[in-house]
């Protein structure tokens, strides 16, 4: 199961009543969109969030995998749009309550790819259609969804003591929360025992910086993160260091970097009269593999804190 953002604005209503989402293959200088091609990697039962106006406003089920359909009917006005396009067929699930992205993105943000998000680092949406959504992410919209549209609800219905008279439209799409929360979880779960599993001995079971080997301790810090990643990416050992709670959240948060040598860079962030106390300095160097390079040249580039972030 893969989960997607579809940005719909004024076709949200048509498409919703037809029951799919649709695209052009191309654009009307005949460029292709990668948000329009990503229809073809829809399978059947991936999940989508539409998002319409700041609001997420449905979760639907895709009922068949990615079609070749030329534009339907109904969307006939929107002239720039080519003919020949992408359809999915979804079962839409309206929300009773819509998310609204600006008011809930301080628990948003930090779950945005820097590549490919749907929203923008102000809380904008993006502009174009469908954009994928990594499990971290769907999970917190599948959180603020639950605690909207469930939780308080259900709230609701106790003091009214009504609680047994419920519309039939909740008996599917409250398991259809579960169901993707938790598959959701158990991607990331099983994902990251995977990577950790392989990842420990090429780091000699100890942190890579100052030796510590309590494997309670030993985070498998990725280099790249998981929403940043490809699924291949994800479980690749070489995308990560075996660092300690301390070094490998310093890692993970920016705060110090490796270069292609292995050469530790400490972010201007961390005064260098404290370098002792996080047990670092600056002739530090690891142990890296030829491999692990790309991925550490990736972090430094975008998650390192220099002096210009
Ligand atoms: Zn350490």
């Amino acid at each position: 199961m893969k989960c997607f953002v579809v940005m719909q604005g004024s076709t949200y209503q048509e498409e919703k009543e037809l029951g799919f989402i649709w695209a052009s293959k191309l654009d009307s200088s005949g460029m292709v969109s990668h948000s329009w091609e990503r229809m073809t990697e829809v399978n059947e039962g991936d999940r989508v969030f539409h998002y319409v106006k700041r609001n997420i406003v449905a979760v639907s089920v895709a009922t068949t995998g990615c079609q070749l359909a030329y534009r339907p009917v109904n969307l006939q006005n929107y002239e720039s749009w080519n003919n020949k396009g992408y359809l999915v067929e979804l079962d839409y699930h309206e929300l009773e309550i819509p998310i609204n992205i600006p008011s809930n993105f301080d628990n948003i943000l930090p779950h945005l790819p820097i590549k490919y998000s749907p929203f923008q680092t102000n809380a904008d949406g993006n502009q174009g259609y469908l954009y994928p959504c990594n499990e971290e992410l769907s999970i917190e919209l599948l959180e603020l969804i639950g605690d909207l549209n469930i939780y308080q609800e259900d709230d609701v219905q106790l003091e009214l003591a009504i609680g047994t008279v419920r519309p039939t439209e909740r008996n599917t799409f409250i398991p259809l929360i579960f169901e993707t929360e938790s598959e959701a979880k158990a991607m990331i779960r099983l994902g990251r025992k995977k990577f950790r599993e392989n990842l420990i001995p090429l780091w000699e079971h100890q942190c890579a910086l100052c030796g510590i080997e309590l494997p309670a301790l030993l985070l498998a810090s990725y280099s790249k993160p998981w929403k940043d990643s490809t699924e291949l990416e994800r479980l690749d050992p070489y995308n990560g260091i075996l660092l300690c709670s301390n070094h490998g959240m310093l890692y993970e948060k920016g705060f110090i970097a490796f270069d292609g040598q292995g050469r530790l860079h400490i972010s201007t962030k961390v005064p260098p009269g404290d370098y002792e106390k996080y047990g670092i300095h600056t002739k530090m160097k690891i142990a890296r593999k030829e491999e692990n390079k790309p991925y550490f040249r990736w972090h430094k580039r975008h998650l390192f804190l220099s002096q210009n972030k």
